[in-house]
């Protein structure tokens, strides 16, 4: 029960439990035994080229279910373990896993891979993320690292460094969420990435707000001059494909191609 795991008398669960410092202790605690306990896995969500309909790549997206309270989403426990340094374990847990589970999707799709910003900072995340591929024999062009665009206001010299090696791996890179933080835009052209993700805030307003399909114009005729791709994160309707369509955008995911789902993988890691 919750009583039992530390809840106290938390019995059902609040919103403003996320907010608490004592529910933000109880989740640093179950986060270290989350690996150990096989809590966690990874789902895919397909991305899918709409000129043509082929699906060209997977996000792994993390899951934690705690072996009492069920269902715990990304968005409240990132941020701990990244307040606590989990962050690094976990951020390889998954990249192992995501290595090992690209085996299973034979078309020789593209796997994506969120990286958190504090994870990338580690002076050893590259030598981590090399070790990972070669234990796995995994084609590094096959893995994509995803890192949202507030990396770009962490340590630049730093970050242009990983950036570089990360590619140097082989390994591509997307900036994720953009358009909704701080770019120095100066900066960004200088980095060698290869592909920005539209943030959803962008498509789930595209048809509401007059100048919805002109910014996200605006946003792919950036991307044609620093020479990468975009794709569009959120997707969740068709008349949404249409509109991003218009304003120039084909690569996409959201619910309207494909949900996250559970691989039916034959090998899960342990710790
Ligand atoms: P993100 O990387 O921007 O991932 C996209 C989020 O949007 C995912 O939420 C996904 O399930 C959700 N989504 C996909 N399609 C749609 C749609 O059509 N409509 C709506 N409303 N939502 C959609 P999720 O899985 O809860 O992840 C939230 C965030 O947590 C991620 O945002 C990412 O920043 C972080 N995250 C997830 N897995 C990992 C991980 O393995 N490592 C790290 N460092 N962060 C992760
Ligand atoms: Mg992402
Ligand atoms: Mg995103
Ligand atoms: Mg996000």
């Amino acid at each position: 029960t919750a009583r039992a795991s530390g809840l106290g008398s938390w019995a059902i669960y609040h919103p403003e439990m996320a907010e608490t410092d004592r529910y933000r202790k109880w989740i640093e605690t179950e986060l270290g035994q989350a690996i150990g306990k096989n809590e966690f896995e990874l789902v895919y969500q397909p991305q899918v080229d709409t000129t043509n309909g082929e699906t060209v790549g997977y996000e792994a997206l993390l899951r934690w279910e705690h072996r009492e309270k069920g269902a715990i989403p990304p968005a409240e426990f990132i941020t701990v373990a990244e307040k606590c340094g989990l962050i690094n374990q976990i951020g390889s847990w998954v990249l192992r896993q995501a290595c090992v589970d690209a085996r299973y999707f034979t078309s020789g799709e593209k796997i994506a891979v969120n990286v958190s910003p504090k994870q990338m900072e580690q002076d050893d995340f590259v030598d981590t993320l090399a070790a990972i591929l070669r234990a796995q024999a995994v084609d590094p062009a096959r893995i994509e690292i995803e890192i949202t665009e507030n990396v770009l206001i962490h340590d630049q010299r730093k970050i242009r460094e990983q950036f570089e090696q990360i590619r140097a791996l082989g390994c591509s890179i997307a900036i994720d969420d953009f358009g909704t933080g701080y770019s120095n835009l100066n900066y960004l052209s200088d980095l060698p990435f290869s592909k920005l993700k539209l943030d959803q805030s962008f498509v789930s307003r595209i048809e509401d707000r007059k100048n919805g399909g002109a910014l996200v114009s605006t946003i792919v005729n950036l991307a044609r001059a620093l020479d990468v791709d975009v794709l569009a994160e959120g997707v969740e309707t068709e008349n949404q494909m249409v509109m991003l369509n218009a304003a120039g955008c084909t690569l996409m995911q959201g619910y309207y191609f494909g949900k996250p789902v559970a691989l039916q993988r034959q090998q899960t890691l342990a710790a």
